[in-house]
């Protein structure tokens, strides 16, 4: 099961972030999961539980925000968000977009104790 790992990686990162910064007690933490990352919200939320049951962030909660998808054109650094990808070219100049945000998982803050 793809989120089991992702929330045992989320909750060994967790672990380094509050060794370093001396850490005890992890009320809460947000993730940004973006929209194109695949990860299942719902499986998430179900195993983030189950994996900090034996570590010192049991209890901790896990809150998701989503993230859109974010472009920026190459050519004249344009930026914009879309719901979905579907690589609209830009439209200040035409060029072909790169997506920037939008694609993973990653940890925005922290609530401690
Ligand atoms: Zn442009």
């Amino acid at each position: 099961m793809h989120e089991l790992s992702l929330a045992t990686a989320l909750v060994e990162q967790l672990q380094e972030i509050m060794a370093r910064e001396g850490v005890q007690e992890l009320v809460s933490v947000t993730v940004a999961m973006g929209v194109l990352s695949g990860v299942e919200r719902e499986a998430l939320e179900f195993c983030f539980p189950l994996v900090v049951e034996a570590t010192p962030l049991k209890g901790a909660i896990l809150k998701i925000v989503e993230t859109p998808l974010c472009f920026r054109c190459p050519r004249c650094q344009r930026e914009w968000q879309a719901e979905k990808v579907d690589f609209a070219p830009c439209g200040g100049c035409g060029s072909a977009p790169e997506i920037i945000d939008g694609r993973d998982l990653v940890i925005r803050s922290l609530e401690v104790t």
